[in-house]
């Protein structure tokens, strides 16, 4: 309401500098409401495996539990605890790391079958643990971009159509040359997304379901980051999902010029 009526007020005024400086507060106003979002996010995010970690330790420290397979099952939760803190950690500086589009990225040609091979080599443990077959089917095309985010990208969509999917489930890997484009598309035939929540999953901290998601080892970061690298490659995303039915998300990234120097 008071931001409506300064408009307002300016406008009559009919003076573009003083118009611009109102429009550069709303928006410095909303970068800093987002800024401290996600600081409070980050922390609340932190603070849950820390209580745990810190509880654990604490009776392992002063010696207060006896039994070697407690002891054990406390030791593999605090393990546990590290390894999800480090893969927000990671997930927050990769996703700084392309927000700050001042920084110049490496762009190369990677041959995308040796990638999504490579990717796919990291989840044979979770792929056997729930029987979970993978199929792809690709024309072998070279795409120049930066290693590591094509690599995250496909890291994302690949490990959360094996981490939502069901027992005995499929996943379909398809990497297609369309000349100036390449599409790639990661189907899979998992618990799928309800309609609600589908406008909302490339979210910086948006979970479908918190205790799933976590359980499943995410940090809801996963999907914001496949949404800033591919605006950053000016590409696109379609997404389609069936609750029980499966998701499939298509992602379709502009070929890119190695720029002279
Ligand atoms: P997370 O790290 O929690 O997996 P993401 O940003 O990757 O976060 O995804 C956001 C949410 O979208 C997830 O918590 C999950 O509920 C949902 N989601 C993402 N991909 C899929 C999928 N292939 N099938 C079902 N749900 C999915």
């Amino acid at each position: 309401k008071i931001n409506h009526n300064i408009y307002a007020c300016y406008i009559s005024r009919i003076d573009l500098g003083t118009t611009l400086l109102f429009v550069d507060i709303t928006v410095a106003k909303k970068a800093e409401k987002m800024r401290s979002e996600f600081f409070s996010n980050v922390s609340h995010e932190l603070k849950t495996p820390m209580t745990s970690i810190r509880g654990y330790s604490d009776l392992l420290v002063q010696g207060l539990v006896h039994d070697e397979t407690q002891k054990h099952m406390m030791l593999e939760k605090i393990q546990e605890e590290v390894n999800s803190m480090s893969t927000l950690i990671n997930d927050i500086l990769m996703l700084s790391r392309i927000e700050n589009m001042d920084i110049e990225v490496e762009m190369m040609p990677m041959k995308m079958k040796g990638l999504v091979d490579e990717v796919l080599e990291s989840y044979q443990v979770e792929l056997s643990k729930h029987d979970i077959t993978m199929h792809t089917d690709f024309t072998d095309l070279t795409y120049i971009g930066n290693h590591q985010q094509i690599y995250t990208l496909l890291n994302n969509l690949i490990g959360n159509a094996i981490k939502y999917n069901i027992d005995h489930g499929h996943v379909f890997v398809n990497v297609e040359d369309q000349g100036q484009a390449m599409k790639v598309t990661v189907k899979d035939t998992g618990i799928g997304i309800p309609l609600a929540d589908q406008s909302r999953i490339f979210e910086r901290f948006y979970r479908v379901d918190k205790g799933r998601s976590k359980q499943r080892g995410g940090t809801g970061l996963g999907l914001a980051i496949v949404k800033h690298i591919v605006s950053h490659y000016k590409g696109v995303i379609h997404l389609t999902s069936e609750l029980g039915q499966g998701t499939t998300i298509e992602i379709i990234l502009p070929q890119q010029s190695i720029k002279e120097v």
